[in-house]
């Protein structure tokens, strides 16, 4: 059997389990999963432990050593997925693997399941050809759909256990389908601003006009927030943003020009920001702040005659390297109280505070890793700024000290999250040469 063959009787077995973290009627699929991980890793020679958080799914924490002096990689990945029903459109079964020429269907097969597995097969093969060159070791978790509460101080307490030298993700798509190395994360946080202008509603015929109303004054605060450019109204929001450089410009502008239709893919008439600011430094370098929910008034049927005396408003913060989460809260802090008329009420609530990630782009790992990729794709590799977070590698920065190479495998038009959810057949063949060359030379 060729290495191919083999990862896809191992990927139709992974896919198999409806390991679903957002819903607890898939524990006992789960319990499978983690049963058939454990012995796949086991069978293969590596210790591997299940350690067990307050509320979260198993983890799987599994580590094969080569020798005191070898250098160490931790792998990490996640072996639960989002939902998927054959009833909302799937081809066919999302938990039947499904391969033609080109492409490989079912829900997890990029998300995460075939990437975390490119690694592990390889991890398998190399270990019987006694090829490896690094003490492996893999952590898997559960939880990555639904965000693990357990996972930082899981960490906390293995932190020995997961010693290592470099922290591998696979966990995303390329960029313009070409090889890609992931540089940079924004952090950020969810926010919601409560406004009580007044005890009840009231009439608005026979106030309306001369009270405060909870919504025009959430809009008139608004608009003092958000530029029509979208960009950030007070200065102190961009505080301890690092300089953008030259060669980070000339890198995204040279990605945007390749995209091709990002509006189209975003479904609106055309992009909106700063003028002459390119769509990948915006995501990647530049904090924003989303409205991401506005509740005030009566919105059902008909209509209401009313002067609202409460609404809020759901605010997404996304943050950019060097910023601190807690630094842009307390200005944001002191931005809404110095912009709250005195007639009305502001309250504030904060959560899930994460700083964004700079990777080390000196690191040797790094510099290895971009010479594989590019000899296997045959193409230059994008360094990509990345919109999102994955709270994890901040946490790995802070716990174990350690950089991550972050190299998504799976192609653009992967649909993971939705129907026919997929990996390209080239693509997995290539992710498969790109982890043989990286843990063996
Ligand atoms: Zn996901």
């Amino acid at each position: 059997m060729t290495d191919f063959e083999k990862y896809k009787k191992l990927l139709g077995e992974f896919v198999s389990f409806q390991s679903v973290s957002t819903n607890p009627k898939y524990a006992p699929e789960i319990e499978k999963t983690v049963a058939w991980l454990k012995k796949l890793l086991s069978t293969s020679g590596f210790k591997t432990k299940i350690w067990k958080g307050k509320s979260s799914n198993p983890i799987i924490f599994s580590e094969y050593k080569i020798s005191n002096t070898a250098k160490t990689v931790l792998i990490y990945g996640h072996y639960d997925v989002q939902p998927a029903e054959s009833n909302d459109g799937w081809k066919s079964d999302p938990f039947v693997l499904k391969v033609n020429k080109t492409k490989m269907a079912a829900r997890g097969v990029v998300d995460n399941k075939g990437q975390i597995l490119v690694h592990i097969a390889t991890a398998i093969n190399l270990i019987k050809k006694n090829a490896l060159k690094y003490n492996l070791k893999f952590l898997i978790e559960g939880n990555e759909e639904t965000g693990n509460d357990d996972l930082a101080f899981l960490m906390q307490k293995n932190n020995k256990k997961l010693a290592c030298d470099i922290l591998l993700v696979s966990d995303g798509e390329l960029t313009n389908n070409k090889p890609t190395i992931e540089v940079s994360l924004r952090g950020g946080f969810n926010c919601t601003l409560k406004f009580t202008t007044g005890t009840t509603n009231v009439h608005s015929g026979i106030f309306g006009g001369a009270i405060p109303n909870a919504g025009t004054e959430i809009v008139k605060f608004l608009s003092k927030l958000i530029n029509p450019d979208n960009s950030i109204a007070y200065k102190s929001f961009y505080k301890n943003v690092d300089k953008i450089s030259k060669a980070e410009l000339k890198n995204n502008k040279r990605l945007t020009h390749e995209a091709k239709n990002i509006a189209k893919l975003a479904g609106v008439e055309s992009l909106l920001g700063p003028k002459g600011v390119d769509f990948y430094t915006i995501t990647g370098l530049t904090p924003t702040i989303q409205i991401t929910g506005l509740k005030v008034g009566y919105i059902d049927d008909g209509y209401a005659n009313i002067v609202p005396n409460t609404g809020e408003v759901r605010l997404n913060f996304r943050t950019a390297a060097s910023q601190k989460a807690q630094g842009v809260v307390d200005d944001f802090k002191k931005f809404v109280k110095e912009n709250t008329p005195k007639y009305v009420k502001s309250e504030l609530s904060f959560s899930g505070l994460h700083d964004p990630v700079k990777i080390n782009t000196d690191s040797p790992y790094f510099e290895v890793a971009e010479k594989i990729l590019n000899k296997v794709y045959g193409t230059k590799v994008n360094r990509k700024n990345v919109g999102g977070a994955i709270p994890f590698v901040g946490d790995v920065k802070k716990i174990l000290g350690v950089d991550t190479l972050l190299i998504p495998l799976v192609n653009e038009d992967c649909n993971m999250h939705g129907r026919d959810e997929n990996f390209d057949v080239d693509l997995v063949k290539k992710a498969l040469e790109f982890s043989e060359k990286f843990l063996s030379s």
